[in-house]
């Protein structure tokens, strides 16, 4: 018996129960279609929601940085790695959302497992969604807090858990995904703000979904619910809408600051390269610039969605560009995946523990990059594999 032996059972087991996750390699740049594993096919499995991974402004502006400043940022944040383009990254991340401030980091992963325990401790209590994306729950755990999961996208839930629970600790903060990654639901964030307000809690929003996505031209959840100023913290990422890598907090001066000098992953874990933080600008520049590719995603989204209904597919609970189609068990789902990927469609089985058992499913995500030709293809491929497998009758 060697020592890891059990990881080779644990692998084991995923594959006999269809939850073993067989990576696919990309050959090309990311777009409407994509090299996958030397096939060329539809890409319906990137976040990449406004088409900028590989836009040629976005493209251009990395390249002059690089003529510039070089690739590497040789040090963390706080000694030698702040350059003149991460500055002006999050003065234009600021004005765009329409905050005081805003501090980036590495990932949107990094953003939540460094702000997290920088505003809660061990006295403290979290106030969580119960589905909050993985990077919450860890960074809540890192905080040594108190974490009370409340149901899922339920105001009534939550004030409960607070009435029973806030007179125990020291501080609170309520913590909701914006948008949620498996579902595509929004969280009823006016509602919850109304919450927070009633009870003075800390409110932070993981907007990752929702950046570049909802509200006017992309300015997110809070945006789209018209909260300006109320929201203390948002969290959002780079590398989904905006077509890069990074992640950010925009908010509160004060606690902007503060992530600054207590924000441990911008302490102690280098930042994004200047070619990066040029690209991002470069996004913002587009999105204020125009609201064209935002507005394309949606008309997209809208279509799709249509489609796939009219087909006969549930579609799950979204109202945005996310499209799940629940499929139920997680062998079928990955069947289905596998015979999409014959016919020339890249679209994910999702199963547990991503989700719940007995919910796995197809998650489509819509992009601005497609056509509506590729949505046809897609919806054609979907019928007949739907048809194949029993799904449709
Ligand atoms: C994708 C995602 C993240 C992680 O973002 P990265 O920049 O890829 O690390 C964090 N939170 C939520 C809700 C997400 O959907």
């Amino acid at each position: 018996m060697s020592k890891i032996d059990w990881i080779t059972q644990e692998l084991e087991g995923l594959k006999s129960q269809g939850l073993y996750n067989r990576i696919r390699t990309i050959g090309s740049p990311q777009g409407a279609w994509l090299i996958v594993d030397g096939k060329r096919v539809l890409n319906f499995c990137s976040n990449n929601y406004l088409g900028l991974a590989n836009h040629p402004v976005l493209v251009k502006a990395a390249k002059k940085a690089i003529d510039e400043m070089g690739v590497g940022p040789a040090a963390v944040r706080s000694i030698a790695g702040t350059t003149t383009l991460h500055v002006e990254l999050e003065k234009r991340l600021a004005a765009f959302k329409g905050v005081e401030a805003a501090i980036t980091f590495q990932s949107g992963f990094n953003a939540n497992v460094a702000t997290i325990p920088a505003l809660v401790g061990k006295e403290d209590v979290i106030f969580s969604d119960r589905l909050n994306h993985a990077s919450i729950i860890d960074g809540c755990r890192l905080s040594g807090a108190k974490i009370i999961a409340y149901e899922h996208c339920d105001v009534d839930s939550l004030e409960s858990a607070i009435r029973e629970n806030l007179s125990q600790y020291r501080r609170a903060i309520i913590i909701t995904d914006g948008v949620f990654s498996m579902d595509g639901d929004v969280a009823p964030l006016d509602k919850i703000y109304e919450v927070a307000r009633k009870y003075d809690i800390l409110l932070m929003v993981d907007d990752a979904h929702g950046e570049g996505v909802l509200g006017k031209g992309g300015r997110g959840i809070v945006d789209h619910f018209n909260l300006h100023g109320k929201v203390d913290v948002e969290v959002g990422t780079l590398s989904k809408a905006f077509g890069v890598v990074g992640g950010v907090v925009a908010g509160n001066a004060v606690i902007i600051e503060w992530l600054r000098q207590r924000g441990r992953p911008f302490l102690f874990s280098s930042a994004v390269t200047a070619p990066d933080a040029a690209a991002c600008i470069a996004a913002i520049d587009l999105l204020e610039s125009s609201t064209e590719l935002v507005d394309k995603l949606w008309e997209n989204a809208r279509y799709f969605k249509a489609e796939m209904k009219k087909l006969g597919f549930d579609t799950g609970v979204s109202t945005t560009p996310i499209t799940p189609i629940m499929l139920g068990e997680a062998p079928l789902a990955q069947q289905f995946s596998r015979e999409l990927f014959e016919a020339g469609v890249f679209a994910m089985a999702i199963g547990y523990p991503t989700v719940p058992q007995g919910k796995a499913r197809i998650r489509v995500m819509i992009s601005a990059a497609h056509s509506k030709e590729d949505l046809d293809r897609g919806l054609e491929a979907f019928a007949g594999v739907g048809r194949k497998l029993g799904v449709l009758r």
